[in-house]
């Protein structure tokens, strides 16, 4: 308990002095704890220590924990492959989902979203790296892809998401970061004021993400160590 508490303060600590050297508004950066593979348990820890976004990479496990942990305000983030048979349990559990890039996705999740839910917060992932294997939309079809999704009803468009790949140099991953954050500021002059989201930076390049723009940072092994199941 104490060293989860003393991992997410150090983690508090870094995402504030990072924020503060690249000039970054106050509380522009949300921390999203990234659970996946860890036990229900370790999250009611982490949700003791004020933390209170969790993000989840697969479906089943993310409702088998929601279900675990219904008694807490917990903000589920759903953060990978998003296959279209799992949309409607994701749409019903979810805050928000990171990883749609095909609009099939997107209105499934708006079709099933229950009434009595406020519309799903949704990012767009882009393949920035542009690498076949990868999923994600290419940066070239970010804004087709983003003007319909816009248009659904329960779905409300938050910004762009990216995985990219590996790279260890700090430059070199502020390159890959500032292309996303260039994307964004092209879909908000054509008109979508209203995207206030970049999911972009983990564990190893949190830094050169906030500088370039992040306002959400995924970061799992920094606070939770090495992943337990499975
Ligand atoms: C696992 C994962 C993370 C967290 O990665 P760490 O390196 O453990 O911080 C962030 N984003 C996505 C999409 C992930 O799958």
């Amino acid at each position: 308990m104490k060293d989860l508490r003393d991992k997410l303060q150090i983690v508090g600590d870094d995402i504030l002095s990072v924020s503060e050297r690249y000039q970054r508004e106050q509380n522009s950066v949300q921390l999203l704890a990234v659970s996946k593979r860890h036990e229900a348990s370790v999250i009611r820890e982490a949700f003791a220590c004020g933390q209170t976004a969790f993000g989840e990479n697969y479906a089943q496990e993310m409702l088998e924990k929601a279900k675990q942990l219904s008694d807490l305000a917990i903000e589920w983030h759903f953060i990978g492959p998003l296959q279209s048979n799992k949309t409607r349990p994701i749409a019903a559990v979810a805050d928000w989902v990171h990883t749609v890039d095909r609009l099939k996705i997107a209105k499934r999740l708006s079709d099933q979203r229950p009434d009595d839910l406020p519309p799903l917060s949704l990012c767009l992932q882009v393949n920035i790296s542009a690498e076949a294997s990868k999923s994600g939309v290419l940066p070239h079809e970010v804004f087709a892809l983003a003007k319909e999704v816009a248009l659904l009803p329960n779905i409300k468009l938050r910004g762009l998401m990216a995985i990219p790949k590996t790279e260890t140099d700090f430059n070199k991953q502020r390159e890959i970061f500032v292309k996303l954050r260039g994307l964004q500021e092209d879909l908000i002059k054509k008109g979508m004021t209203q995207l206030d989201t970049l999911s972009m930076g983990m564990s190893t390049d949190m830094p050169a993400a906030i500088a370039e723009g992040a306002t959400i940072v995924r970061i799992g092994t920094a606070i939770f160590g090495q992943r337990e199941i499975k």
